[in-house]
């Protein structure tokens, strides 16, 4: 069996893959853990249910042509995948499509989060986890009234809800946030790890359990037989595979060639700047809601994130991006952000357009299979896809309705 990409999804499903009893060998272009899973922000949120693709969310795209500071960017190209991908992201900006994607996303959350739970027992250990919540932050009495009718629809909907806190009670809650901010809901659900120490943690558990790690070792192409793969042609050489794992995050559609059909991802570039901790650090991860920007109070650190760029596989560090960051969190918070930079970071989330991730066997082989495509929420979702696909593979019983993420669902 290989596996191919050691991104948090590689990671996972690598790990339940060996535990159903199967020889797993995991490869990756570059280093295990260095792609979007290094410096994203972290959160396991099982309250993020709902995708981008959403009613308003058309609006919001348009927009950002006129606005320059805006933390959603795309930029126009000639690329027949781009207009294909927005043609579908459109098309679903509806609510009866986003409530359908909303509880495909809710199965994998809710059991990751579960099964995280057993994971930092002892199998993931050293990751800073904190189970301590996730705030939503508003700046203004109308974001917080706006933000009262996602809570009623996420509630109704999904049985999710926040615990809305305003003047005092948010003060004594989290005395990091300046006293002009509005309000905030808090999800009790949530928590945060710090994401490269969770992909050592992976590291040594997939080392101690006989998973074979190959680095700089990328996938160049596919050997098969009619629908059946046997080897894999890497750089230098080649390995020889029963089944294959495709799990390559943003570079999958890059592969489309060997896969036999387009994969509908597009890399929504996001930025994070890590630094130390500040004086007055907040209790809990933030989320910014006007702004879409997330921090992260980590143990040995502080980061903040967010901005989503849709700007092909354009590897540019843009410092235009990092000090949006910086200015939209110096908005919410009372302890101006001046330390030294410790990491300047980007990733290519793979978006795809209804938000859902693509699990299950590729159409054109009998032993090729695909985990990629997990947008905003790869953290969040990992655990539960890497078992998943196990399951499909192994040929247990999977523990939730793999339905929603077939790699040949509606186009
Ligand atoms: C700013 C930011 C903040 C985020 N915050 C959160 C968060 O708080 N919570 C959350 O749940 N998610 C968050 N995310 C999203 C999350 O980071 C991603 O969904 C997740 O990391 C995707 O994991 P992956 O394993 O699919 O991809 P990756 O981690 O990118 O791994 C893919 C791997 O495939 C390898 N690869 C590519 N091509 C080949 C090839 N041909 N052969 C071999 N290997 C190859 C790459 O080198 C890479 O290592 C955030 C993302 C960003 C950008």
């Amino acid at each position: 069996m290989v596996v191919v990409g050691a991104g948090v999804i590689g990671a996972s499903c690598a790990y339940y893959l060996r535990q159903s009893g199967l020889a797993v060998t995991l490869i990756d272009s570059g280093q295990f853990g260095r792609g979007c899973s290094h410096g994203n922000c972290g959160f396991v949120s099982p309250s993020h249910v709902l995708p981008l693709a959403g009613p308003g969310a058309i609006g919001s795209t348009l927009k950002t042509l006129f606005k320059r500071n805006s933390p959603l960017k795309v930029r126009w190209r000639l690329d027949p995948a781009m207009w294909s991908w927005f043609w579908q992201f459109a098309r679903r900006c509806n609510k009866r499509d986003a409530i359908a994607a909303g509880h495909a996303i809710q199965q994998l959350l809710v059991s990751s989060r579960t099964l995280y739970d057993e994971l930092f027992q002892a199998t993931l250990t050293d990751v800073e986890w904190d189970p301590a919540g996730l705030l939503f932050v508003c700046l203004t009495g109308p974001a917080m009234d706006r933000y009262a009718q996602t809570n009623r629809l996420l509630q109704n909907e999904f049985g999710v809800a926040a615990t809305r806190f305003e003047g005092q009670s948010l003060k004594e809650l989290e005395p990091s946030l300046k006293s002009s901010v509005a309000g905030a809901w808090r999800y009790a659900t949530d928590g945060q790890l710090r994401p490269d120490k969770l992909m050592s943690a992976w590291r040594r558990r997939l080392d101690s359990i006989g998973v074979e790690i190959r680095e700089n070792c990328a996938l160049r192409d596919l050997v098969a037989e009619r629908r059946v793969a046997h080897r894999i042609l890497i750089d230098r050489g080649e390995i020889d595979a029963d089944q294959v794992v495709i799990a390559t995050g943003a570079w999958t559609p890059r592969l489309h060639k060997i896969l036999r059909c387009p994969i509908p991802i597009q890399p929504g570039k996001g930025y994070s700047l890590t630094m130390s901790r500040p004086q007055l650090c907040p209790r809990s991860s933030l989320m910014f809601e006007e702004h879409r920007v997330a921090i992260s109070p980590m143990q040995s650190g502080f980061r903040i994130g967010s901005t989503m760029e849709f700007a092909g596989y354009d590897s540019r560090m843009n410092g235009d991006r990092l000090r949006l960051l910086r200015e939209s969190a110096a908005l919410y918070l009372k302890e101006p952000l001046q330390g030294p930079t410790l990491e300047e970071w980007w990733g290519w989330r793979p978006m795809t357009p209804d938000g859902l991730p693509f699990i299950g066997r590729l159409q054109a082989f009998d032993n090729v299979y695909l985990a990629a495509g997990h947008s905003m929420l790869g953290v969040s979702m990992a655990p539960a896809t890497g078992k998943l696909l196990a399951e499909l593979i192994s040929g247990c019983a999977p523990h939730i309705d793999p339905a929603p993420y077939a790699v040949s669902r509606g186009r």
